[in-house]
């Protein structure tokens, strides 16, 4: 890009923490002949890190920031949009109300979405982990079925009381053993005897946190276990239907099945055509810009990176981009991307947490205390101070700056919170 007195329109595409973050670092930069727009399809930004709290009857204000509070509108344009088409040749994006954005750089930051790998009855039947309206759906679900039960036969209850989750990632590590807790306390609420609760952790690998060190997930295994969780190790799932999960050799009865097995690049990146790997993220080069576009860059879950998939990743290629973009604006020399390997903080139950920190292997209280840094460095990165520590310290502070959040707060107290 060269150095111009024309202005430079960079759009940013995806709300999430790749995308807030690439806006922040312009705001922060405020380049006068750049201008930023980010499109987002809801009016805040979601914390995956904390999405498991919410099934255990947490607020969803824990995890939600109003976007209007991060970005300030005069440096950075945000509009709420579900972009349906990236057409590259023209440089347009298309959104789902007709508006069609057209752009000079675009960075696509629309992360991932649940990949069900065509295994028949499982979207149909099972229950996401991905968003707030995942996490609050599984809530009322688990609700609904122990009070369900709670006059029937033995049977009844055993299979009410029986919940699968798939996947033995940290999403599903997080949010068997918060179940395996959850699921005794509601039990005893209404008057079902606890030990007729269960949940089973199914992982197709010989290991559950396929990622981390093995004698760190053996160590998280041994903890769920203690809380409970029936962890079942190289049973992959073959169908699912309305009471059953089918495995190869078994079927689990259940009316429960919370699938976090899977998850894919959004499907836009595919179907505008950008060369991607297995997982349909794009493949980028060494600066994270696209192989086939050299105008349009990949961040966060849509970039095939080493760390792709963590948000510490997305926050630092968010961030990186800006840098890119502005240095190139400037004829400045481009540094290589290069991002550093995350923390891995594995919560399992209640105040515990397994830290993956370089060597460093933390667990217990002593893990879940730096898992709660590891919160307030993530609320810092792209919050003021103060704001970073009222979202940390208070669970159930207002929120009136976004609709969404409200709704979701309102459900909780009409609800069973
Ligand atoms: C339950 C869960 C727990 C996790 N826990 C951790 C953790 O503890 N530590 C960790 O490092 N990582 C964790 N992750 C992974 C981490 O959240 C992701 O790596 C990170 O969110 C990726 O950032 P991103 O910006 O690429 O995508 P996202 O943060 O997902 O942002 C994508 C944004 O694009 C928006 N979008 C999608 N489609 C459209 C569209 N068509 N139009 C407009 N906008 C759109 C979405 O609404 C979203 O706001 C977790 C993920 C999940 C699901």
């Amino acid at each position: 890009m060269a150095k111009s007195a024309t202005e430079t329109k960079v759009l940013i595409v995806g709300g999430g923490f790749a995308g807030i973050k690439c806006a922040l670092e312009f705001q922060e930069k405020n380049i006068r002949n750049i201008k930023v727009t980010l499109i987002g399809d809801r009016s805040h930004f979601e914390y995956h890190g904390a999405l498991y709290r919410l099934v255990a009857g947490h607020s969803p204000l824990e995890v939600c920031v109003p976007v209007a509070e991060i970005l300030d509108e005069e440096k950075v344009e945000f509009l709420v949009d579900k972009i349906k088409k990236i057409d590259p040749r023209t440089k347009q994006v298309m959104g789902t109300d007709g508006s069609v954005y057209g752009y000079d750089v675009l960075v696509v930051a629309l992360g991932a979405e649940t990949n069900y790998f065509n295994i028949p009855g499982l979207e149909e039947h099972s229950l996401g982990m991905k968003t707030i309206p995942d996490a609050l759906a599984l809530k009322r679900h688990i609700h609904e079925v122990i009070e369900s039960c709670a006059d029937g036969t033995k049977a009844d209850k055993l299979c009410a009381g029986n919940f699968v989750v798939i996947g033995g990632g940290a999403t599903g590590v997080e949010v068997a053993a918060e179940l395996a807790v959850y699921t005794k306390k509601l039990a005893k609420i209404h008057a079902i005897e606890p030990s007729l609760m269960n949940v089973e952790l199914i992982e197709a690998g010989k290991r559950i946190l396929p990622t981390l060190p093995e004698r760190f997930a053996k160590k998280i295994e041994r903890r769920v276990r203690s809380l409970g969780v029936n962890v079942r190790l190289s049973r992959a799932i073959q169908k699912s239907d309305i009471e059953n999960v089918y495995l190869r050799d078994m079927a689990l009865k259940t009316k429960t099945v919370v699938w976090t097995a899977g998850v894919r690049a959004n499907r836009l990146i595919t179907e505008a055509g950008f060369q991607t790997d297995n997982l349909g993220k794009a493949l980028v080069d060494k600066n994270l810009q696209s192989v086939d576009h050299k105008d349009v860059y990949f961040a966060g879950d849509a970039a095939s990176t080493l760390f792709s998939g963590m948000a510490q990743t997305a926050l630092y290629d968010g961030e990186y981009i800006a840098d890119v973009i502005v240095d190139k604006q400037n004829e400045q020399k481009i540094r290589h991307y290069y991002p550093g390997k995350s923390i891995y903080a594995i919560p399992a139950g209640p105040g515990w947490a397994g830290i993956v920190w370089g060597p460093l292997r933390l667990y217990g209280a002593l893990g879940w205390f730096v898992r709660r840094v590891v919160d307030l460095v993530v609320y810092r990165s792209f919050l003021p101070p103060k704001k970073a520590y009222d979202l940390f310290l208070s669970h159930k502070q207002a929120c009136e700056a976004c609709p969404i959040c409200c709704a979701y707060e309102q459900e909780g107290k009409d609800g069973r919170n």
